[in-house]
């Protein structure tokens, strides 16, 4: 059997390895277009730091190496620029030359390319980079030698993000400009709001809700939709990845959602002798089964090995992909799994969201810090639909395990059975995963009704009451206006000033305060709701809302 691979990174070259596992007596070729195979793009941007130092750390694998332990047969500088189904042929083009090569199964891992917008003066530009691969990563490297000054990213997603950090370690004035109306726009808005406020924190100037129009003077100069302009010696355009299927277009092959290659489970194409996996295939979003684009080394490697499985007839279907993913900012990180709740809401699915505040390890032990997590799930089942976390430490641990727990089809009445290792040093005896189990049950089993922090203007101006239950002190770092202050300790004693009336939603800092409100309210015979996240969320996404004292 031949087999022919199209692509020699994440998986292509996981589909090669794997299937030579199996099949020792299978001709497999890989065919890449690029100079590298098996290169690690996930560490291009720490590169441009120097926090990845070498450049050949970057190059995990050579064809010399994987024909010595895996016999395969990779070529790079190799694109495949015709496939015909019919003959079972692929059309290859290197070093000027030309030729057709016959395959009995082919597999596309083509991957996705970065999406250049139709922006005027762009094509022209001499100084706009996009980072997909090593050579992109070298040109970036030789315009750093030039001792740019200033540099724009456009779009803050992951890639955005990482390149802008790294820029500015590098030591660069870093801009950032954002369609979306805050940076990660795949997180929820509270949530990245935090890693939007890191960035300024560290000197990164950040414009949301702003597209650029133009790119002027050769690039040195990025028109904004509003009318002004930044300079740029640098910019790096990080606007979103596409399916990189124009290969599969050509082919005949269905495509579907973005240009991306149609596969059934088991990663066939609609032609049953061409597999496609990775970033280049529409996948189903695990939770709505909606067809999905998810572009990430994890499911791109797991496709690889599952699509090798099936071509050597050991069955495997794919099951989904809920895109877990992580980011690094400075000195936080912003985790997300599954939904995210503007997904559930466009998915129309029924759902409750909780916010739980905690430490990344015991808080009375040194250097415990601040952990954010929300969970979005199905208010009667408990069934997890996504979560998300942000924090500096132990973030990727509580998404990882909150990941599982979904693949593993747990629901939150789970969550507090998971029975996690804890010493001080690594977590608590109550883990914030716990946490979010114990909380959401709460609200699943009407022990607790919550009001988002996007809920409240509305709640308010329908003439529902914000009862604050902080100390007066706390007051100083800013409050809500026209709220009640009644401090959690005094609360039972002065339920005489509460009206039975009316309705309340209850705040503290974090919401564990005013949680027990809730419940003292609540008994006592009043209409309450929590404010989730409470005034520390709240002050985090709209601190404009807020009064804060007169220093
Ligand atoms: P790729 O790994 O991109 O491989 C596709 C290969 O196919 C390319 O090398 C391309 O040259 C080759 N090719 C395309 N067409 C042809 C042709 N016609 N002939 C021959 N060869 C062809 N994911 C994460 O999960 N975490 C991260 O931290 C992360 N960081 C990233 C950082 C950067 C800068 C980039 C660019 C990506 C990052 N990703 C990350 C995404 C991750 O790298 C991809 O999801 C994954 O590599 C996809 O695997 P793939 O096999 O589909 O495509």
């Amino acid at each position: 059997m031949k087999i022919v691979i199209v692509g020699g990174v994440a998986g292509g070259m996981s589909a090669a390895t794997r299937l030579r596992r199996l099949k020792e007596d299978a001709e497999i070729v890989v065919f890449e277009k690029g100079p590298y195979v098996s290169f690690a793009n996930c560490g291009l941007p720490y590169y441009l730091s120097g926090e990845i130092s070498e450049r050949e750390n970057l190059l995990v694998q050579t064809p010399e190496s994987l024909a010595a332990r895996f016999q395969l047969d990779v070529r790079p500088n190799h694109e495949v620029t015709a496939v015909y189904p019919d003959e079972k042929k692929v059309e290859v083009l290197s070093d000027g030359k030309k030729w057709q090569e016959s395959y009995d199964v082919l597999l596309l891992s083509p991957g996705a390319k970065p999406v250049r917008p139709a922006i005027s003066g762009l094509a022209e530009a001499k100084n706009v980079y996009t980072v997909r691969n090593v050579p992109d990563i070298d040109l970036v490297m030789n315009a750093l030698e030039e001792q740019p000054k200033k540099a724009v990213v456009v779009g803050a997603g992951f890639i955005g993000l990482e390149m802008a950090e790294n820029l500015k370690k590098r030591g660069l004035a870093v801009s950032i400009v954002e369609l979306a109306p805050h940076v990660l726009p795949s997180l929820d808005e509270e949530m990245a709001v935090h890693i939007q406020n890191e960035l300024i924190k560290q000197g990164v100037h950040v414009q949301t809700k702003c597209s650029v129009t133009a790119f002027e003077h050769g690039g040195k100069q990025l028109r904004l939709d509003d009318g002004t302009t930044i300079d740029s010696d640098l910019t790096i355009l990080s606007v979103g990845v596409q399916p990189d299927s124009t290969l599969a277009k050509m082919a005949g092959l269905e495509t579907g959602l973005r240009g991306g290659i149609v596969v059934n489970e088991h990663y066939q194409t609609s032609d049953p002798s061409i597999y496609a996996v990775g970033d280049a295939i529409v996948v189903k979003q695990q939770i709505t089964g909606a067809d999905a684009l998810i572009s990430l080394a994890s499911p791109a490697n797991r496709q690889g090995r599952q699509a090798a499985d099936n071509i050597a007839g050991i069955v495997r279907n794919n099951r989904g992909s809920l895109g877990t993913s992580i980011v690094r900012v400075f000195d936080l990180a912003a985790a997300s799994t599954g939904l995210t709740e503007r997904m559930a809401q466009q998915a129309n699915l029924p759902f409750s969201v909780v916010h739980v505040s905690g430490k990344d390890h015991a808080s009375y032990y040194p250097e415990a810090t601040d952990i954010l997590l929300k969970l979005i799930f199905h208010p009667k089942t408990g069934e997890i639909y996504g979560a998300q976390g942000v924090g500096a430490k132990g973030v990727d641990k509580r998404i990882d395990s909150l990941a599982t727990a979904i693949k593993g089809q747990l629901t939150i009445f789970d969550l507090p059975e998971l029975e996690f290792t804890y010493a001080p040093p690594f977590g608590s005896a109550k883990d914030p995963v716990n946490m979010l189990g114990y909380v959401a049950m709460n609200v699943a089993e009407g022990l607790s009704e919550t009001i988002q922090w996007h809920e409240l203007p509305e709640a308010l101006a329908q003439g529902k009451i914000l009862l604050d239950v902080r100390n007066e002190g706390e007051l100083q770092n800013g409050a809500f206006k026209d709220a009640l202050n009644i401090p959690l300790n005094d609360l039972r004693c002065r339920l005489a000033e509460l009206d039975h009336e009316k309705e309340y939603i209850v705040s503290c800092h974090s919401g564990l305060r005013s949680y027990l409100a809730e419940r003292i309210l609540k008994q006592a015979g009043f209409h309450v709701q929590n404010l989730d996240g409470a005034f520390a969320l709240y002050h985090a996404v709209r601190p404009e809302d807020l009064i804060y004292p007169e220093k």
